[in-house]
């Protein structure tokens, strides 16, 4: 059966391999088994019963609360030559009607419902007259109260299974929490044994905190490295959505706002101009992106803190579904803070505390020197333990270094005293650069001990330096008047003694990363992208609708020219081969024969048969391997060109994941002799491996990571033999 199932993937769907626990899910439902399948936007759970649909004989039915995305899913899988209609209220009689007549003639395969429509006499009375073999409930959270989006009317799905004998129940969601699964399983009588929970964890997304300092810019320099890609903007407030689309239209980029005070029509006009890619950027509030099944977008910009890590989390998941690598930044105000915290004092009792815990725990996520990955996933209750993800921005800077600002705090908490504790940052930054403007020479502020000592740093970076400072509990800011005042902890810090770390840089550098690491021809990419929106408008749909980018990426990197050799690219499968292949061909070898691009660079192509993808060795598994034969350091440092700390998590990562590493060929790297290496072994029993700070802090600094890696290597190897 899994064979059918494999079959059907590449040769209708054109993929090469099943997504984590896509396959499990398929067999669970093919044997009649009532499922439920927690899986993050993006996972991919559309295709755990649109498969098994493929293999039925009988209907599918799909219960969707999203009319949007009904409409969606039916238009792509039309264009896979799939037999997919819908019945909602978004339709006319007339087309009702017509589609009543397809599916009581037998012929449909998957039926699209919104609940309130089968729960009607009628579609129930329609459906027994066939042959039900698999009823899918998306969105399945609706069920429960403990869901952010209970629906009553969910909760009387269950009520059909005695009518249904013959179907399998299906149940999918991406809300993790423990207490709505419990509460979906319950309310559908499944066996808890039936649940497949896929990990959390997208690992094509890269995440990004940044201070928030002029937001603009930030925006615009990242918008800069992002040039004609797809993205979202989240702002907090309508105004702040007008504004920026302003600033960005201004800046030539295509650009419309999304929120609550625009009129239904503008905003649905707006969201359809983004979702077919007539443009790129949509700034927006949190009301958009519910029912938004756009596959490549390719970053999403947090302007403002969003509400709490669940939203964050649930907004950024917009981004990458299709899979490729997309951006998410989050710029981190500490003024927002002060804000939000504002509003929460105005309320009382278990709100303001679980409000309060909420902010917190983002503002965790954000200042974390370790993989952003860590506390995400821990919200979510997922055991994540890797050394280094690759993919956040703390995992790519190495190992942080702080530098010692204790000069600067000292100057600039003398400064705030000598002014008598009643100024907000910039003026108590205009006395320090010695500046003389009005304010400055009225209160006399030029003739005091502080009045130009700060020279040596830009006015950024002392505005930095200041917020640095209440984010240590260093300063307080009255909200209200923005004026700052010292704290105990502050008073301890000027009398000296008491060092304080920090950073001196303001710059935040936004790397534009390719989004795969198939190296692709981006011209060619251009002209197929520019054929596939062409060929969309003609036929009134999105372009992704035609063909995902991944599959315009390998077109564009193994330049396929024949019926065979596009059949093997990504996302191609007979129905569109018939469709669309030889219109692309045409562009293809039109372009090959312009620019003289030989046959041989389509060879790797014929190396992948049709079900398996191409072998692709991770660097880990090299490096691991390579050590684990017995090469030494040094040659696999510079025959990898790598540096010593990498070296070491590609040993870490395949140490956890692949087979043990014996660090001895290591251990004469470490600087620290053995009396503080025994400390270290204590520092890991108490506080645990898992995390290098913990440990770093607990040794007052003086071990560097580097031993504390190799370290830990050797600890782990010894507590596992
Ligand atoms: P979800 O409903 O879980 O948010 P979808 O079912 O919409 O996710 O899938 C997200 C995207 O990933 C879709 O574009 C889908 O076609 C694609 N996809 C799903 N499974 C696979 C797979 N096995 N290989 C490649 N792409 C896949
Ligand atoms: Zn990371």
């Amino acid at each position: 059966m899994i064979k059918k199932a494999e079959g059907i993937l590449s040769k209708i769907f054109g993929y090469h391999s099943f997504r984590p626990l896509q396959k499990e899910v398929i067999e669970n439902i093919i044997s009649k088994n009532d499922t439920l399948v927690i899986m993050p936007t993006g996972g991919g759970k559309s295709l755990t019963y649109q498969i098994p649909a493929l293999i039925f004989d009988g209907i599918t039915v799909v219960v969707s609360p999203l009319i949007s995305l009904m409409k969606d899913q039916v238009e792509q899988l039309s264009e896979l030559g799939v037999n997919a209609l819908f019945l909602n209220s978004s339709l006319s009689q007339l087309d009702y009607q017509f589609n009543v007549e397809q599916v009581r003639s037998g012929n449909v395969k998957l039926l699209y419902v919104a609940p309130e429509t089968l729960m009607l006499e009628r579609t129930l009375e329609l459906l027994e007259k066939l042959d039900v073999d698999c009823i899918t409930i998306d969105e399945a959270h609706c069920i429960s109260e403990w869901g952010h989006d209970f629906r009553p009317v969910y909760r009387e799905i269950a009520t059909l299974k005695p009518r249904f004998p013959n179907a399998v129940f299906m149940a999918l969601t991406a809300t993790a929490t423990p207490q709505v699964q419990n509460d979906i399983i319950e309310n559908l009588k499944f066996k808890k044994s039936n649940r497949f929970v896929a990990s959390f964890n997208r690992d094509n997304l890269f995440l990004q905190v940044v201070e928030k300092t002029f937001p603009v810019k930030q925006t615009l320099n990242f918008l800069e490295k992002h040039k004609n890609q797809s993205g979202i903007i989240y702002c907090f407030s309508r105004k702040q959505v007008d504004d920026l689309t302003a600033e960005l239209d201004e800046h030539g980029y295509s650009v419309k706002p999304y929120h609550a005070g625009l009129s239904d029509k503008e905003r649905m006009q707006n969201q359809e101009k983004f979702i077919k890619d007539d443009i790129s950027i949509i700034v927006a509030t949190v009301a958009f992106g519910m029912g938004i099944n756009k596959p490549n977008v390719r970053f999403v910009i947090h302007y403002d803190l969003p509400k709490n890590i669940e939203s964050y989390y649930q907004e950024i998941g917009r981004a990458g579904r299709d899979g490729l690598r997309a951006d998410c930044l989050l710029l981190f105000g500490y003024g927002d803070i002060s804000k939000i915290n504002y509003f929460i004092d105005q309320k009382e009792g278990r709100e303001k505390l679980v409000a309060k815990q909420h902010l917190d725990k983002l503002i965790r996520y954000a200042e974390t020197y370790a993989c952003r990955r860590i506390p995400l996933l821990t919200y979510f209750g997922e055991d994540y333990y890797q050394e280094n993800c690759g993919i956040c921005d703390n995992c790519n800077k190495g190992v942080q270094t702080l530098d010692n600002i204790s000069v600067e705090a000292q100057k600039f908490m003398s400064c705030v005293k000598r002014t008598g504790e009643i100024f907000g940052a910039n003026h108590i930054v205009d006395v320090l650069l010695g500046s003389k403007n009005q304010k400055v020479i009225e209160k006399k502020h030029d003739e005091i001990s502080t009045y130009g000592i700060g020279k040596e740093h830009s006015r950024e970076v002392w505005l930095s330096i200041s917020r640095q400072l209440i984010v240590k509990g260093l300063l307080t800011k009255d909200f209200e008047f923005g004026s700052l005042k010292i704290t105990d902890r502050g008073y301890e810090v000027l009398k000296g003694g008491v060092d304080v770390k920090g950073k001196i840089d303001t710059e935040t550098k936004f790397e534009s990363k390719s989004i795969t690491t198939l190296n692709y021809d981006k011209k060619l990419f251009g002209v197929l992208q520019q054929a596939r929106k062409n060929i969309a408008d003609n036929s009134g749909l999105p372009p992704y609708a035609i063909f995902p980018d991944k599959t315009l990426i390998e077109m564009a990197a193994y330049y396929p020219t024949t019926d065979k050799e596009m059949i093997n690219i990504h996302g191609v499968g007979d129905a569109k081969l018939q469709k669309y292949g030889a219109k692309f061909i045409l562009f293809i070898s039109n372009y090959c024969n312009k620019f003289n691009i030989p046959v041989s660079s389509k060879n790797i192509l014929s190396n992948r048969n049709r079900n398996g993808s191409p072998t692709k060795k991770l660097k880990y598994e090299i490096i691991g391997k390579e050590y684990n034969s017995g090469k030494s350091v040094d040659s696999i440092l510079s025959e990898y060109n790598l540096k010593l700390d990498t070296l070491i998590a590609h040993l870490s990562k395949y140490g956890n994941l692949v087979s043990p590493i014996n660090p001895k060929g290591l251990l004469n790297r470490l600087e620290c002799d053995e009396k503080t290496q025994k400390q270290v072994y204590k520092s890991f029993q108490k506080l645990g491996a898992e995390l290098m700070r913990p440990v770093y802090d607990d040794l007052k600094e003086t071990v560097s990571y580097i031993d504390l890696r190799i370290l830990r290597l050797n600890y782990l190897f010894q507590n596992k033999n």
